[in-house]
């Protein structure tokens, strides 16, 4: 299995280590990216001889969200094998772009969540919306001193990432800040939220994850996959799933609304002149 989009490690026994490797465009997530990373996911979650997997990425930030250059070509879903059953990726209105979101946004983001081995986001720098979808669904966050969490979709037009997490990782008040401001939140203000379990020197990030990851690979698997899945459950039991899903409802609202008001999934007067220049054809956040 190889990556064009990331690298794929093992630094420690028993653990993995997935490494975001697009640095030039701030590890922008672009369609080939999220099935390389869910590709990996995979693969480490199938290995019998990992029991930890950590999320890194490479270059100065962690990553800036959804890649909105990416032009059609690399969006055309008939080049990759999806997991999936939504489907419906060629049809027409809000039917193809609530596919397309279905399988590589919330699928991905919930499907990671629900990888059964711990897993660890390492971040450095920004992590800007569907950056959160990444380390959200990661169980441990450990973040260096640098480190800022933001979600501007509310910018574009949008009411949230699709992966709507914010009020169980911030709670509930400072979720409504953080997305009706678009502000930044700061390594430090997130660990005393609790939505990020330590907060360190860059220098000993890396160092600082792989020692936490192998205390953890020293424990039984079988336990761990065991109190994972008690922990998720206790959340999913107070109405995670359902509020997700009423969420992405709305969420697919905003993207049609934008359509009939904007011709496109968002609104152009968030994004950048770069980034508008870009968006010749209709696409998603
Ligand atoms: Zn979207």
């Amino acid at each position: 299995m190889t990556f064009q989009t990331l690298l794929y490690e093992s630094p420690a026994p028993h653990v993995a280590r997935i490494v975001l490797n697009r640095p030039d465009s701030r590890n922008a997530q672009d369609t080939r990216l999220l099935y390389e990373l869910n590709d990996a996911f995979d693969r480490a979650a199938q290995d019998n001889e990992v029991k930890v997997i950590i999320l890194a990425a490479n270059g100065p930030h962690f990553s800036s969200g959804h890649d909105l250059r990416e032009g059609p070509e690399g969006r055309d879903m008939s080049q990759y094998r999806t997991v999936g059953t939504w489907c419906g990726f060629e049809c027409a209105g809000a039917e193809r772009l609530m596919s397309r979101e279905k399988e590589i946004y919330i699928g991905f983001s919930e499907r990671w969540r629900n990888i059964p081995k711990p897993t660890i986001a390492q971040v450095q720098g920004k992590c800007i919306s569907g950056g959160l979808m990444l380390v959200w669904p990661c169980d441990l966050i450990v973040a260096s001193e640098d480190a800022a969490f933001m979600d501007n979709t509310l910018l574009l037009g949008v009411c949230g990432a699709e992966f709507f997490n914010h009020p169980w990782e911030v709670g509930v008040r400072k979720a409504k800040e953080m997305l009706f401001t678009a502000d930044w939140l700061s390594a430090q203000d997130a660990h005393r939220l609790g939505m990020v379990n330590h907060v360190v020197p860059p220098d000993q990030l890396a160092d600082f994850t792989l020692a936490l990851a192998s205390r953890i690979a020293e424990k039984s698997l079988f336990t761990l996959k065991l109190t994972k899945e008690a922990v998720n459950t206790a959340q999913d039991v107070q109405g995670r799933v359902s509020a997700m899903q009423t969420s992405f409802a709305l969420h697919q609202l905003s993207h049609s609304h934008n359509y009939q008001v904007h011709g496109q999934a968002i609104d152009p007067a968030g994004v950048s002149p770069s980034v508008a220049r870009h968006r010749a054809q209709p696409q998603g956040t």
